[in-house]
């Protein structure tokens, strides 16, 4: 019998400890301030957005909502960038990907001030990451950390498959199994034998962006699995990398799609904000 990692109550407990402490540490001066730019008409990037502002709300903070057209450009993003650096009321700035084509990312993201990162995709903060110094962690391998811990399950000296190796997940994501002290090993698209090294793993971590690609076949007696891909299938269901119903009786534990990984990557946003609020105040 399986259990599932209940990633909507673990996210919600994390939110009331960040709204909890935000306001008791904003009692006398100003709440944290978390500044998103959103650049063009994207309409799922528009609900992220709106998802970071309902989050400021309910944990206390304050929110800056930068809407740019489409058209703006790069100049105009580093310039926004810029101000919000020098702004000693920002706490947090995010910029939602992805960006209009014409816009380099690398570019926007090497411009934001590494100690208001709270995405923690700036090289510094990669950098701290991956030589165990303090920093700022990509929110959602961070949450998946909390998720492990927050469920019991210990890392230590387990061998870790993570599939997929992107700057955001993977990379990020090996590397805190690491420093958790998990053996590790990272599959990608090139990988020979996905099935032969998944089914080592007595933690799997999947973020590969393919609908259901993984079945029980690729997965171990007992293992627990944690499914970070999002899609809407053709009857407008969500599901992950992972094919749930074939693999769930096959695990220890797992996460859903929904209700699963998604809603960690938001609260760990807030409290690396409220983290970056600490670090500015001395609070
Ligand atoms: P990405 O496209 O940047 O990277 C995918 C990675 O998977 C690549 O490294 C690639 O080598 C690997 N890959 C692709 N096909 C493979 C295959 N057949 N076998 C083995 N490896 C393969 O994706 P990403 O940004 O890391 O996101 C992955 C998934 O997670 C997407 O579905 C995305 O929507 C989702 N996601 C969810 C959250 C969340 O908050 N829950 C956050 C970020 C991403």
């Amino acid at each position: 019998m399986y259990g599932i990692i209940d990633g909507k109550a673990i996210s919600q407990a994390i939110k009331d400890e960040v709204k909890a402490e935000a306001e008791k540490l904003s009692e006398t001066g100003r709440k944290p301030c978390l500044a998103v730019i959103l650049v063009g008409s994207d309409p799922a990037s528009a609900v992220y957005v709106g998802n970071k502002k309902k989050a400021c709300e309910y944990c206390g903070f304050d929110s800056v909502s930068i809407e740019m057209p489409e058209e703006t450009t790069e100049e105009e993003v580093l310039k926004k960038i810029a101000e919000l650096n020098s702004d000693e009321n920002v706490d947090g700035i995010l910029v939602q990907l992805p960006l209009p084509k014409h816009i380099n990312e690398d570019n926007v993201i090497l411009a934001i001030d590494p100690s208001k990162d709270v995405d923690g995709f700036h090289p510094v903060n990669v950098g701290n990451l991956l030589i165990g110094r303090d920093g700022f962690v990509s929110c959602t391998p961070a949450g998946i950390i909390e998720l492990l811990k927050r469920s019991d399950v210990d890392i230590q000296g387990k061998e870790c498959v993570v599939v997929g190796r992107s700057n955001i997940v993977g990379k990020p994501m090996a590397v805190l199994m690491l420093r958790e002290n998990a053996t590790v090993t990272v599959c990608h698209s090139r990988t020979k034998d996905l099935k032969e090294v998944t089914k080592r793993a007595d933690i799997l971590i999947v973020a590969i962006g393919k609908p259901r690609l993984i079945t029980k076949e690729y997965v171990k007696d007992g293992a627990v699995v944690i499914d970070v891909g999002i899609h809407r299938t053709e009857n407008k269901k969500l599901c992950g990398d992972v094919d749930f119903d074939d693999v769930c009786e096959r695990t220890s534990l797992i996460t859903p799609v929904p209700g699963g990984v998604g809603p960690m990557t938001i609260a760990m946003l807030m409290k690396n904000t409220l983290i970056s609020f600490k670090n500015r105040t001395g609070r």
